[in-house]
């Protein structure tokens, strides 16, 4: 985008601040100056001439080609989400799960190794189990919580640490710092999906952290409205990535982008209201007679608390907790008629939403995986997940108190 450079906002000084950056970074202005960033909505560009065309196509000249490869609205989002997650490059995709696939086709070959862990999005587990090992890429699982089981699972074939923290659904955190470490003496490649917490409230490159992925599609959209991923880090290993997307396909729509462009202005705002909504929810639910146990780094009570804190800006959105029952029978009536019995929460499995959702995750996001990988990733039939909207604190509180009575 040679031309389009010179249109873009003046440069942000470099020790602007979070949402700065999430509002004024990553800004192109096309020739009628715009204040709001334009909609390319187009699949592809024309040249000035054959020669122009031979050149760009021969990428002897920077510039927009056909949409699959590059588009305006796309590089913008990238730079944006690339400026706050501190990250040197990002590639954009179609979706959370595209980016983990393309991390996978690019990084990795027949005969390597993910190591990685049990408590994982249900769809990745999926993506490991089913298709990258019908590829002769193995999969190890050891445990998030524990630095030192990364550590004994290395072999000369592993390739690639990948982690999400907090983890899905039950908020078990990964210590970036000592896992990264391990990674970096060992030469391998670490991936984390910092989907649950964005980069206003955790920021893994600043750990020995590689690369950063997500699924925009939860709190970078933040109101459910598109799909979107991204995957962001230095350059030469992105430009791997990159190469996947642009060949196989899986790029993000200019519309998608756009949107999500635009949500990045908020998040900062948004993760924080948030937060402090999940905070007092899992506090009130640790108090709740009716229930046994909460699951939220936020919790002193929470086994990783301390973690927490060094590594992340709050607990984040996601609240899960446990009720009280005897077998898993009695706990799966009690879980459904809770989930039937409430108002406000919406019954839906895709968390990261200005609404707040309630889901039982055995029975649904982690119910089409083996019963032997759902008890590997600890999920029960007694727990509920709870992603925390920004409505009043009071009403999910009051539609909560009935739904349990
Ligand atoms: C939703 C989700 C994904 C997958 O993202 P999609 O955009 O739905 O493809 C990956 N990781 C985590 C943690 C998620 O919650």
């Amino acid at each position: 985008m040679a031309k389009q450079e010179s249109k873009r906002e003046p440069s942000l000084p470099a020790d602007a601040g979070f949402s700065t950056r999430a509002i004024r970074s990553g800004t192109h202005r096309s020739e009628y100056g715009e204040h709001s960033e334009a909609l390319f909505l187009t699949s592809s560009f024309v040249f000035e001439d054959a020669q122009q065309a031979a050149d760009r196509f021969q990428n002897k000249e920077l510039g927009v080609v056909y949409s699959r490869f590059t588009n305006p609205s796309v590089q913008m989002f990238e730079e944006r989400l690339a400026c706050l997650e501190g990250a040197e490059d990002c590639v954009a995709t179609a979706s959370g799960m595209s980016a983990i696939l393309a991390v996978c086709l690019g990084l990795l070959k027949a005969g390597d190794q993910i190591v990685t862990s049990g408590s994982l999005f249900g769809a990745t587990i999926q993506l490991f189990d089913n298709f990258m090992q019908k590829f002769g890429v193995s999969v190890r699982y050891v445990s998030l919580t524990d630095p030192a089981a990364w550590q004994a699972a290395i072999t000369p074939q592993t390739k690639l640490f990948y982690l999400e923290t907090p983890s899905n659904p039950l908020t078990e955190l990964a210590d970036l710092q000592a896992i990264g470490q391990i990674a970096r003496q060992a030469g391998v490649i670490t991936v984390v999906d910092n989907c649950f917490l964005t980069p206003a409230l955790q920021q893994p490159l600043a750990f020995p952290i590689d690369l950063v992925l997500h699924s925009a599609t939860k709190y970078i959209d933040g109101q459910g409205r598109v799909l979107g991923g991204a995957v962001a880090g230095p350059k030469a290993l992105v430009d791997q990535v990159r190469q996947v997307v642009r060949t196989c396909g899986p790029s993000m729509s200019p519309f998608n982008a756009w949107v999500l462009h635009k949500s990045l202005e908020t998040l900062s705002v948004r993760m924080r209201a948030h937060n402090a909504n999940a905070q007092a929810l899992a506090e009130w639910l640790q108090a709740h007679p009716a229930v046994a146990k909460v699951h939220y780094p936020g919790l002193a009570s929470h086994p990783q608390h301390a973690l927490a804190q060094r590594q992340q800006c709050g607990g984040g959105a996601v609240v899960a907790f446990e009720l009280k029952g005897t077998d898993s029978v009695e706990l799966t009536e009690k879980a459904f008629a809770l989930i039937d019995r409430v108002q406000l929460f919406s019954r839906t499995g895709n968390l990261g939403d200005t609404r707040s959702i309630i889901t039982h995750p055995a029975s649904t996001t982690h119910g089409r995986i083996s019963e032997e990988a759902r008890a590997r990733a600890g999920i029960g039939a007694g727990l509920l997940r709870l992603a925390v909207g920004l409505e009043d604190l009071v009403d999910l509180q009051k539609d909560l108190e009935q739904g349990l009575r």
